[in-house]
This record gives C-alpha cells, structure tokens and sequence, in this order.
C-alpha cells in the first residue's frame, strides 16, 4: 500500500471526515485490521483563510509548497490536497515538487461520468464557483456546470467560512442549502456536486432531488483506489 499524503486541516472538521473515509474504504477493499497508510500536514486554518480573502494567492501557493515538501520528505507516494479551494494552485504544488496531485475535480467528474449525468450544479466557496480553476477541470470532462446566481453563491459561502469550518450545523442553513440545491435543479442540474469539503456535513442526498456527489468522500475513495493500485 502507497503512503497517502494529506495536506489538511482546510478545515480539519473536513479532514477528520477524509480520515475516516479512508480507513473505513482500506479495511472494505482488504478486511480485518487493515487501515490506510496516511501522512498528514495540518494547517492553521486561520492563518490560510485570511490570506484567501486578502487575496494572497502567491503566499498561498507557497504555504501549499511547503506542506507538499513536508509530506514529501515523510515519504507521501502522492498529494491528496483536503479542499476544492486550495485546487487553485494544484498544478503549481505539482510542478514545483514533482510529487504527483490526486485532482478533486477528476475523481469527481469521474464519479459524475459513471452516474450518467452531465449537467451538475456546484456549490462551493466563491473562489470554487467564481473562478475557473474547478469549473474548467470539470468541463474537460464534458461537463456543463451550473453555479448559484449572485445571491446564492455569497449565501453558500458564508455559510461555509462563518459555520462550518468552525464546526457550527444549523437547521436553517441546511433550508437554505435546499433551496439553492432546489434552484440549480430547475434550471437542468442532473446532479448537484458538493464542491467543498465541509459541505457534506451539512447536506447529503435526502436534500435534493437529484443525487449529491460529495467531494470529500469521492476524494478520500479516490485516494485509497491511487494507494492499492499495483
Ligand atoms: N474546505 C473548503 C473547500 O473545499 C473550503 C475551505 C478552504 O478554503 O480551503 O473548498
């Protein structure tokens, strides 16, 4: 089995699920005692968080570049970046350490593929839905991405960086989840992809109508198929 690499702690109320994911999938593929051979690097989220809204890119694809190399000096086979956000700089983490980055967006357009959609609905912070970086690898993959309108997207996001990553659910911002959800299927969502990954705490599939493709778990299940290929 590869060491999993794992650049976390974005926020770890994410990683946690990551870590479980990826045990729970070894011991399904190998049984018994068996559990997933992870190194982990965990930020401080406050520290990365206001640089993202500062706008401080260049630091972070740094800050990102020096996790890689720690991974990497541990022995990390491969990168598993725990965040859709942070994509932004995979291929420059990539091609500044050579150590290989297992994409959120490919595992999850892949999953989406093998399900039969093709247009989906993205719900992410405003860096994933605004910007190209997730929406681009997405459609490479022959998909047609739908974000919120203007209202939605700055809904989605606070709703992101003031309760969930701070380890906060609330029943009224799980409404307004399905009602965004519930839009982006009136206008021809096949599937709604749950582009952060601390949004899977809040909703799941008995919140839309049409299926929910979690990041986080598509991720951590990728990670561990990347681990037990010969
Ligand atoms: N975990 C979130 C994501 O998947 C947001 C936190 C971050 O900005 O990294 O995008």
């Amino acid at each position: 089995m590869k060491i999993i690499g794992v650049l976390g702690g974005m926020s770890w109320e994410s990683t946690v699920v990551y870590y479980e994911r990826m045990n729970r999938a070894v011991r399904e593929r190998l049984g018994g005692a068996h559990s997933a051979e992870i190194l982990l690097y965990s930020v401080d989220f406050g520290r990365i968080e206001a640089l993202q809204h500062a706008g401080e890119w260049e630091a972070l694809t740094e800050e990102m570049i020096t996790g890689a190399r720690r991974l990497m000096l541990g022995g990390a086979a491969f990168l598993v970046i725990a965040t859709n956000t942070m994509h932004k700089m995979a291929e420059a983490v990539q091609a500044v350490t050579g150590l290989e980055v297992l994409h959120i967006a490919d595992a999850t357009a892949a999953a989406v593929r093998a399900a039969g959609a093709r247009r989906v609905g993205l719900l992410g912070t405003r860096f994933t839905m605004e910007e190209p970086f997730l929406r681009e690898k997405l459609a490479g993959w022959g998909l047609d991405v739908l974000v919120p309108d203007a209202e939605g997207r700055e809904l989605v996001h606070r709703i992101i960086y003031e309760e969930l990553v701070q380890g906060v659910v609330r029943d009224e911002s799980r409404q307004r989840y399905r009602e965004v959800m519930a839009r982006l299927v009136e206008r021809g969502a096949e599937g709604i992809v749950l582009g952060c990954t601390e949004i899977g705490l809040l909703v799941g599939a008995d919140d839309a109508s049409m299926p929910v493709f979690d990041t986080t778990r598509i991720h951590a299940e990728a990670a561990v198929e990347r681990a037990l290929a010969g």
